[in-house]
């Protein structure tokens, strides 16, 4: 079922789908396109085409049809006082990062606010009814349009106007009343400039008529009144229907200010003061002429450059004053929208990153460096960031507490991408042919070098339209995850004990046994989820080895065999496992929260995994731990354990608990459930939960992280133990910590004495070697020394095992200095080998060399040796063949 179908049905029948009481009454007109054929409603007599194709297309520019003036923040006053003082609530925005969603990053529209999925189905959930909603919307398909168009942002104020048709809510007829009235007297738009074109959306198996709004050409808003469900051959009205209005914030500001385009009143005195700061001529006659031509060959050419081209030729731009104004202003407008995404992405903890959406947040950093670099602009970034809270702040007052948050983010990974130059330079000079865009891609997915850069480094001169849109495309939604199929049809739910009274031990019925499988009318085993690991124990006696959810039927896998289908059989948990999964899984919210307050408000748990003996817990966080912070976390975690908060468990309506604490409870993941079970540790941790938890925190008597990881770009990975495997852990650390510090202990005795032998050794060899000076015979027997002489040839050795290395290599060298004709010869012990030191002095080299005796000795001791001719050393492991050793050096010298 296509649109056109259903536009054609519904036109078909007008009065049924789109006439509402407020064209009755005004005499609205409804008219066909001359050009496109497309239905309008109006007022204005002369009109004839629609407002695609109408002469009066943007030329609100600089001749705004207002004569009031909003900048931003003052158009959301506007149209918020409206509603309000028409019966809605006002609500405060949704975060940015979409968490009760599983296939969405961020929040694409205002109605995603209220939609919760429930299996294959959404359902509506409103805080109020009617009511409005500022909320901020993140599209990355567009991306190159940004800063170019006028109108194109990667963030927007979506004004999200919500109604169900009951006693509180309305449809149709109030529905367009309200968004004319809001145009005509609240803007104050002439009522024969507003025009209402007849369109239909489709979605999500539901669809319906719509009417857009437009005012000079300027689409302002959309009324969508989803209606039906199912498709044009079998459908049938929804039991709920919904009214999803949603308007453009930054339209209804850029029409009462008539400035050439959007983004100069959309981020209050920003962009002024940028231009002012980098020195450009912004002459505003000159603007507003190329900008109106923008705006109109945009609906001509699909490829931006064309309508670059053509748009400056109509206005009579020349390629100095495009290269002198209108490329740096496109920069400026590009890194103010940005940094706005920027700001609230990163405020509501998202990271820029290589994965999921993180993606589309690096490359708009980059994005901005580049351009920065490109046109020279020496702008200040954390000045944008804070100029831009305090312009948001009146509407968005939560950014005031991460401002210090997003400038952390933006500097480290601006940081990163400034060290990532050198590579990507090298790359990029190494590119010689125009590359694709899957080229492109490529680039940016493996080697992280964006095409701005490539813009940058003149290799491209233009991005190609369609990059941005395919790269959107393969990081916009998240997989889900698929299970194996276990035919459970026509089985009652499973009644879960362990949310009650949770016995460890019970009786049951077996509702259905086959394979290894059996399911149980109630059962108090947890089946895994959430990150906690299943029970295990017994079921009519044979091991339970796994226990998994299907839907809300519990399956429990057997080992050794399966009861019979019908029987009655008892079952016991095996709590002392149980016990273990459960301090761990409290530690982990411990410890969750705990690395959010040492590290950021970017932390958010990414996953957990939860077992007997150990956990682990990854979070969102964009470098590798120091130890410093690693201390940290388990020192707060440990002073909360201490406290012994209680751990409280209440269970909330959806809505209710995330409007009571916002949206931090999914740390987990999405609830697609309407009743939600909170667990939490006073303000400290809150989180939406369905595992088994201490009750109070003392129970998780300690907790110790034992190793950290950064595991993927932006998450690192906590393990950690609790209870007593922390205990034990604790205890065999300090068993490990007391053998080191006595291993230390015992090498310093070892050096120490080392130290203080060299000493009395140098004061020995001094000794000796007066006495072989002076030839006191006796004293040299005393200490062990052989002299042996034949003729001129003297060979001296000793074995005294007091002597060590050192003695040897220092005594025999000055005793060889003393008399050259002398060889000398150090043997000694050193541990299970013996070995040996040789000197030869100079006369005496010349006859036999150190290295050949080293090496001839150290062979009839079972080793190797060698050296130069007038020192070497060796050795062996054979200590009875000392003599042997000693007695053929000797003869080797004297010989
Ligand atoms: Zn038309
Ligand atoms: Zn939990």
């Amino acid at each position: 079922m296509g649109k056109k179908e259903i536009l054609e049905k519904f036109s078909a029948d007008p009065e049924r789908y789109y006439k509402v009481r407020l064209f009755e009454e005004k005499g609205f007109e409804r008219k066909s396109c001359a050009t496109c054929h497309r239905y309008f409603w109006t007022m204005g007599e002369n009109r004839t085409n629609c407002p695609d194709h109408s002469d009066d297309t943007y030329s609100f520019i600089g001749n705004p049809p207002t004569k009031k003036r909003f900048d931003y923040t003052q158009a959301w006053k506007e149209v918020e006082s409206f509603f309000v003082k028409n019966g809605h609530t006002s609500v405060s925005r949704y975060p940015v990062v979409c968490r009760w969603r599983d296939d969405l990053y961020f929040t694409i529209a205002s109605i995603v606010d209220f939609q919760r999925v429930m299996g294959s189905k959404v359902v509506f959930e409103f805080p109020a009814n009617p009511l409005v909603v500022p909320q901020t919307c993140l599209r990355f398909k567009d991306l190159e349009n940004v800063g170019v168009t006028g109108k194109h942002f990667s963030s927007f104020c979506m004004i999200g106007q919500h109604s169900i048709p009951n006693d509180h809510g309305y449809w149709k007829d109030k529905c367009v009343d309200l968004d004319y009235r809001l145009v005509t007297e609240q803007f104050g738009v002439d009522k024969n400039e507003v025009v209402f074109v007849e369109d239909v959306w489709e979605g999500g198996g539901s669809f319906g008529s719509s009417l857009e709004f437009f005012v000079k050409g300027v689409e302002l808003g959309n009324a969508v009144f989803t209606e039906f469900q199912g498709d044009l051959s079998s459908y049938k009205t929804l039991d709920q229907k919904i009214i999803d209005m949603g308007a453009g914030l930054e339209r209804f500001a850029w029409i009462t200010m008539g400035t050439p385009t959007a983004y100069d009143c959309c981020f209050g005195p920003i962009t002024g003061n940028l231009v002012q700061q980098a020195g450009i001529d912004a002459n505003s006659e000159l603007l507003v002429r190329y900008f109106t031509e923008i705006a109109k060959n945009l609906n001509r050419f699909v490829d931006l450059s064309e309508v670059r081209k053509n748009a400056s030729k109509s206005a009579g731009i020349s390629e100095e004053q495009i290269k002198k104004t209108i490329i740096p202003l496109e920069g400026i407008y590009l890194i103010v929208d940005h940094i706005r995404t920027l700001i609230f992405a990163i405020s509501d903890g998202a990271l820029p990153s290589n994965v999921g959406g993180g993606y589309n947040l690096r490359i708009m950093l980059r994005r901005i460096i580049s351009t920065m670099d490109r046109l020279a602009l020496k702008f200040d970034m954390n000045e944008i960031i804070d100029a831009q809270i305090d312009y948001l702040k009146n509407t968005y007052p939560e950014l005031e507490k991460t401002r210090k948050d997003v400038k952390t983010i933006i500097e480290i990974e601006s940081g990163r991408y400034k060290n990532s130059k050198l590579r990507m330079q090298k790359i990029a000079s190494k590119l010689n042919q125009k590359p694709t865009v899957d080229d492109l891609i490529r680039l940016y997915e493996s080697d992280g070098v964006t095409p701005d850069y490539l813009k940058e480094m003149n290799v491209i001169s233009e991005i190609p339209s369609t990059f941005y849109t395919k790269l959107s495309e393969l990081h916009q939604s998240k997989k889900s995850e698929k299970q194996e199929h276990i035919p459970l049809e026509g089985l009652a739910e499973t009644e879960l004990l362990y949310y009650d009274k949770d016995p460890k031990e019970f009786d049951a019925k077996v509702l259905k046994s086959f394979d290894k499988y059996v399911v149980l009318d109630r059962t108090s085993f947890y089946a895994r989820g959430g990150g906690q690991e299943p029970d295990h124990g017994k079921i009519a006696g044979f091991d339970v080895v796994d226990v998994n959810k299907h839907g809300n039927i519990v399956v429990h896998e057997l080992k050794g065999g399966i009861p019979k289908e019908g029987e009655t059989v008892s079952c016991v948990v095996d709590s002392k496992r149980r016990e273990g999964i459960t301090k761990h899984h409290t530690s982990t919210h411990i410890l969750n929260s705990s690395s959010r307050n040492v590290l950021g408000s970017w932390v958010w748990q990414h996953s957990a995994f939860k077992e007997e003996d150990h956990a682990r817990l990854d979070i969102t966080h964009h470098s590798a731990l120091t130890d410093e912070e690693v201390s940290k976390i388990e020192e707060l975690a440990n002073a909360k354990v201490k406290e012994n908060i209680p751990v409280t468990i209440q269970n909330f309506d959806r809505g209710t608990a995330e409007q009571k604490y916002g949206f931090r409870i999914y740390q987990g993941g999405i609830v697609p459930v309407k009743s939600v079970r909170i667990v939490s540790i006073e303000d400290f941790d809150i989180e939406a939960c369905g595992g088994t938890h201490v009750k109070s925190t003392k129970d998780v008597e300690l907790i110790k992280i034992t190793r950290t990881k950064r595991i993927q770009d932006g998450v690192v990975r906590l393990e950690f133990v609790a209870g007593k495997t922390a205990q034990e852990y604790v205890k065999k650390h300090e068993a490990e910590l007391t053998k080191a510090s006595a291993e230390q202990t015992a090498k310093e005795q070892r050096d120490k004495l080392r130290e203080e032998r060299k000493e009395q050794a140098r004061e020995k060899i001094l000794d000796l070697l007066r006495q072989f000076y002076e030839m006191d015979v006796k004293a040299l027997r005393d200490n062990k020394f052989h002299l042996v002489v034949d003729k001129s040839r003297k060979f001296v050795f000793t074995t005294n095992d007091q002597f060590d290395e050192y003695f040897h290599i220092n005594f025999g060298k000055e005793l060889v200095k003393q008399d050259p004709r002398i060889v000398y010869c150090g043997i000694f012990d050193e541990g299970e080998k013996v070995r040996i030191i040789i000197h030869a002095g100079e006369e005496a080299s010349k006859n036999k060399k150190a290295g050949d005796i080293a090496k001839a000795v150290s062979q009839i001791l079972g080793g190797s040796g060698g050296g130069n001719p007038e020192f070497a050393q060796g050795g062996g492991s054979d200590k009875s063949k000392k003599d042997e050793a000693i007695n053929k050096a000797k003869s080797m010298v004297l010989g």
